[in-house]
């Protein structure tokens, strides 16, 4: 079977081959360092005993201590985790970060938990995997449907379990307890400062800018708000129960405010959904796959691997995507995307911003000395366009590549002069 780590990896040698890597270094990266299963048993609350598969994935730790997301989902697998490893290991790479990629997750439906069965859930995966990780060996962070207060619990149980307190072991914690000033909305942010970096670049003004985004999750929620308040037109947005339209442009807090209506068992997450504004004046309720195929000037896929594939590529409606996701484009959809020359921001630079200050949290949390909110956004606003320009010269210089060409070009180079450098191979 062609699992989404299989394509992850062609895509790897494909683009690899083009910027002339060695084979070696490819083969290198074309498979994780190492990875663990364990089986979770939790306490439920009915007090019967389940079981969760849980995942930790060090793809590569040849720049630094592996860096990445845990996910709490039902489609979580192995080919997942080392799909979004390896992509983790192009992104530290190609931001210039001093870290290697990993993943984790969790085969579970966690809106169907409790705030207890969460917590033990959380717990029960950091006790597993607490040989695992650490701040010189793999640092979590929050992913798909986990947040800072798992991040928090993570933490608390690493230091139960060691006598001892390191706060670095894990980013994307509450703030008071040692998270980062402005990592919640730093994925959101971080795609903000592209899509203004592509807007100068084009000479256009916000207002002249029509964006869908597809997903409002943390990443795609905080986007939308940023936009909406730069003077964008918000048109059209979208979760994994339906989506709404206006072609003048939404209220982005008005949607967001509907969807944030409490879960009832479990208050860590929403209950509501954005098309709970279909009654909304002159708001229009439409389904993920209108969102996906609308004429915008930028959609923004923000949910998960492969929305956009060969099925549903040729309706795509829009000028630039940019991947908020990671892995939104299948392997062939981006080659039919490339040769309509519809421009594609990769995940790999347009979602850095928040391992970027995932990054920074971990430098505080070493130092002891946190920073300002201003420090983390003018720092993440630096990083995140020093990277563009770099990705927009080479991608100029090499006339006919993609984006994603150049990007992966740049962090394979770095990945192979360090190899070379260090004269082992991992
Ligand atoms: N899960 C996020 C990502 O896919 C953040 C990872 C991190 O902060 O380590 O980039």
């Amino acid at each position: 079977m062609n699992t989404i780590f299989d394509q992850a990896v062609e895509r790897l040698r494909g683009m690899g081959q083009l910027a002339g890597i060695s084979d070696s270094v490819l083969a290198g990266l074309s498979r994780p360092k190492a990875v663990m299963y364990a089986s979770l048993p939790v306490r439920m609350d009915d007090g019967a005993t389940q079981y969760f598969d849980a995942y930790r994935c060090h793809y590569s730790q040849l720049l630094g201590p592996s860096k990445g997301g845990i996910r709490f989902h039902p489609c979580v697998d192995d080919a997942e985790m080392r799909a979004l490893g390896l992509w983790m290991t192009i992104k530290c790479a190609l931001v210039n970060l001093p870290f290697g990629g990993a993943k984790g997750g969790v085969v579970v439906d966690p809106k169907s938990l409790s705030r207890m069965e969460l917590e033990r859930l959380s717990r029960a995966y950091m006790r597993a995997m607490a040989d695992f990780v650490g701040p010189d060996l793999d640092i979590p962070a929050p992913d798909v449907y986990t947040n800072e207060r798992i991040m928090g619990w993570m933490r608390d149980e690493y230091e139960v379990i060691n006598g001892a307190k390191y706060p670095a072991v894990i980013t994307g914690k509450p703030v008071n307890l040692g998270g980062s000033e402005g990592r919640f909305e730093a994925t959101g942010r971080g795609a903000f400062y592209c899509i203004e970096f592509l807007r100068c670049k084009e000479g256009k003004l916000p207002v002249d800018i029509s964006v869908a985004i597809q997903g409002f999750g943390n990443a795609g929620y905080h986007l939308a708000r940023l936009l909406a308040a730069a003077g964008y037109k918000v048109v059209a947005l979208s979760d994994s129960q339906g989506g709404i339209f206006c072609a003048e442009g939404l209220d982005v807090q008005l949607v967001h405010e509907r969807k944030m209506v409490t879960h009832q068992i479990n208050p860590n997450y929403p209950e509501g959904s954005v098309s709970n504004c279909e009654n909304c004046d002159s708001y229009q309720a439409i389904s993920n796959a209108e969102l996906l195929a609308m004429s915008v000037d930028i959609l923004v896929p923000a949910a998960l691997e492969n929305a956009i594939n060969s099925d549903n590529v040729d309706a795509v409606g829009a000028k630039w995507i940019v991947e908020v996701a990671n892995g939104p484009i299948s392997l062939d959809a981006d080659e039919a995307l490339f040769a309509r020359d519809i421009v594609v921001i990769p995940d790999v630079l347009a979602n850095s911003g928040g391992v970027i200050v995932s990054y920074f949290e971990w430098v505080q949390n070493r130092a002891g000395y946190p920073w300002t909110l201003l420090e983390v956004q003018s720092r993440l606003k630096e990083k995140i366009e020093s990277a563009f320009e770099g990705l927009w010269q080479y991608q100029h210089q090499k006339a006919g590549i993609s984006f994603r060409q150049a990007a992966y070009a740049k962090a394979l180079v770095h990945l192979e002069d360090v190899m070379k450098m260090k004269g082992t191979k991992e």
